[in-house]
């Protein structure tokens, strides 16, 4: 199946802006729901995406961790800076 990156849904987790580190839980269309480690200086880059397991993954059908949302962290980078404008 093929992976969504459109956000409906984004969840402040842990702000630290002394160290300029972000951590936000996206909501997915498909219901799926991912942990984002950013960075802001001054613009948003994402560093690093965990699945949480609410939901099997949508492209390897794991419901343990694995790493295909990696594969499309451009994609949800993008999403991403384009839901906080
Ligand atoms: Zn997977």
């Amino acid at each position: 199946m093929a992976f969504s990156s459109e956000i409906k849904h984004i969840q402040t987790s842990d702000v630290n802006e002394k160290s300029g580190l972000y951590q936000y839980v996206v909501t997915t269309v498909d219901q799926s729901k991912y942990r984002l480690f950013l960075t802001k200086d001054p613009d948003w880059k994402l560093k690093d995406v965990n699945r949480l397991l609410n939901f099997p993954c949508p492209v390897c059908r794991k419901d343990y961790y694995c790493k295909c949302a990696n594969k499309h962290m451009p994609e949800l980078e993008a999403e991403f800076i384009k839901q906080m404008s």
